[in-house]
């Protein structure tokens, strides 16, 4: 007997539309492991058993009926718990929204039941998204299914730990400047922080509008292909998506990599541990092997990314989170944490008068300019490959006490939140049995590239095979 907890999204869906497995089964399956290993990863804050058996039974119904099914039909899928879910609660991994249940689905939510997946539930995440390693969560940490003692990465810490686990076959997550690449890479996943404006933002809880991007997290390229196919698109709720110009991202995957130019950008190999510099490095070459060719590059304003990041973003928190005032929703802000807390001040002191103009005006100066680094350098090469983190997974409570130390985990990410450019997360091997990710960007609207990169090197390397022994 199979292990269908082990397969990918694609190979599932074989077994599924050739009726060899039940959706039924299938979500038994995925359930009784997501319970079973909630105690060890608190990867899910609800996990939703009822609401999966009902789908579970309406897709075998629907096969069994012989309707034409998309390749998500019967697929176990979690939803960051930041993503509104009608009739289940959304807590956004704050005690604030403890007991907050939405009464309609957020865009993405709604697309992707459309579709007929199966919701397992609801993951775990640093309250509000404010953070890189799942530590900020009102719910407790969550941890990385690799080495229980280290974080998952964050700020969608149980969209990584619940899929590197097998307790579901895909999440979704949100990346305002880290958090579907960080997960993806501490977690030997593939993560895509799309173009912003690719998927709508509508109905999931806002951390900083300009910067929200929303992505997901799966074990292969391919099956990241088949979610973002019917997660994106025109949403009337979100004025600033656009129409989706390519229907099917899996098409033309396989490719390969030849005559593609790809750029390393100096600054991104600079001030990172030696190990992970090497791993990309060498991954560089596999893609040289396989007909790329390799050109240096400069992204001069680099260095400023995270001073950058850390005036707008909680510029934007402020305002966003002003709406918690427990008239509309849940608690009152005594219960906002520190992290939230930390954030509300700065912003408002940067948007303050008399401040602004040399806070937040100069830094959406400098975004410009660090949007302009990433024109320039696409109009030379394709893509550019860099890491994603400096380190590699980090141990629980290590980088807790030194916020600082803690927004440094971004540094080689904000910037593509800040010039809005896609950027995909594809495992580059293992130093001392923990994953590493590199990052393949591009210019906007590129993601039908960054996967036929992702995919000739994934295709070559195959680390998704190496799944934690939990
Ligand atoms: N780690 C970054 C922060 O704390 C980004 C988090 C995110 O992408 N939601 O702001």
């Amino acid at each position: 007997m199979i292990d269908v907890t082990n397969l990918t999204i694609k190979k599932t869906s074989d077994l599924l539309q050739k009726r060899e497995i039940k959706a039924l089964e299938l979500t038994q399956a995925f359930l009784e492991r997501a319970k079973k290993l909630n105690g060890k990863l608190n990867a899910f804050i609800t996990i939703c058993e009822e609401e999966a058996l009902k789908q579970a039974k309406k897709v075998d119904e629907l096969i069994a009926n012989n309707q034409k099914l998309g390749p998500l039909a019967g697929i176990p899928i979690a939803f960051k718990d930041l993503f509104s879910t009608e009739g289940i609660r959304t807590t956004a991994g704050s005690k604030i929204l403890a007991n907050y249940v939405p009464v309609y689905n957020a865009t993405v939510v709604k697309k992707l039941l459309d579709s007929n997946v199966i919701c397992i539930g609801k993951t775990n995440l640093d309250a509000w998204g404010h953070g890189s390693s799942g530590e900020n969560s009102d719910f407790g940490p969550t941890k990385n299914p690799y080495d229980l003692e280290r974080v998952p990465g964050g700020s969608s810490s149980g969209s990584g730990a619940a899929v590197a686990a097998s307790q579901c076959l895909a999440a979704t997550g949100t990346d305002t400047g880290s958090s579907v690449r960080l997960p993806a890479a501490f977690c030997n996943l593939v993560g895509l922080k799309p173009t912003y404006g690719l998927a709508s933002r509508s109905g999931i809880v806002a951390m900083a509008s300009s910067l929200d991007s929303i992505g997901h997290l799966t074990k292969t390229v391919y099956d990241n292909a088949l979610v973002l196919n019917v997660t994106i698109g025109k949403d009337f709720f979100d004025s600033t998506t656009t129409e989706n110009r390519i229907a099917d991202y899996s098409k033309n995957i396989s490719r390969g990599v030849k005559n593609l130019k790809i750029g390393l950008p100096k600054e991104y190999f600079a001030g990172l541990d030696q190990s992970i510099r090497e791993k990309t490095l060498a991954a560089v070459k596999t893609l040289e092997k396989l007909g790329a060719t390799i050109e240096d590059i400069s992204l001069p304003h680099t260095k400023y990314g995270v001073a950058t990041y850390y005036i707008i973003q909680p510029s934007e928190v402020s305002s966003n989170l002003a709406r918690y005032d427990a008239v509309r929703f849940g608690f009152g802000r005594e219960k906002f944490g520190e992290e939230a807390k930390r954030r509300i001040i700065l912003g408002t002191f940067t948007l303050s008068s008399g401040y602004y103009d040399a806070y937040y005006l100069k830094a959406m100066k400098v975004r410009r300019l660090i949007k302009e680094d990433f024109e320039k350098a696409f109009s030379k090469v394709d893509v550019l490959i860099s890491p994603t983190s400096p380190t590699l997974p980090f141990k629980i409570g290590e980088k807790s006490d030194n916020p600082l130390q803690m927004y440094l985990s971004d540094i080689f990410l904000v910037t593509h939140n800040l010039a809005g450019v896609p950027s995909l997360n594809v495992p580059c091997g293992f130093i001392k049995e923990l994953p590493v990710g590199m990052q393949i960007v591009g210019p906007h609207f590129s993601e039908e590239l960054l996967y036929q990169v992702g995919y000739a090197y994934e295709q070559e390397t195959k680390f998704y095979d190496n799944r934690p022994n939990i």
